[in-house]
């Protein structure tokens, strides 16, 4: 009556190798310690990418040109 006996099979997000989801493995959902440094490394690298000028909030210029 126990449901907790099948271990949770999960996919590493970097190598995508099973992981079974225990206590003992300390890097889930990823399989190793190096598969998780490298998924934070693509993040970091991601984070560089996105431009700092993506917001653009001139209400108006906007409602200016919509007088017109
Ligand atoms: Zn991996």
């Amino acid at each position: 009556m126990t449901s907790t006996d099948k271990p949770i099979i999960v996919k590493c997000p970097t190598c995508l190798r099973p992981v079974s989801w225990t206590p003992e493995q300390e890097h889930k959902p990823f399989c190793c310690e190096r598969c998780k440094l490298i998924d934070l490394g693509e993040w970091a690298m991601e984070e560089k990418r996105i431009p700092g000028e993506a917001l653009e909030l001139e209400n108006d210029d906007g409602e200016d040109a919509f007088f017109h």
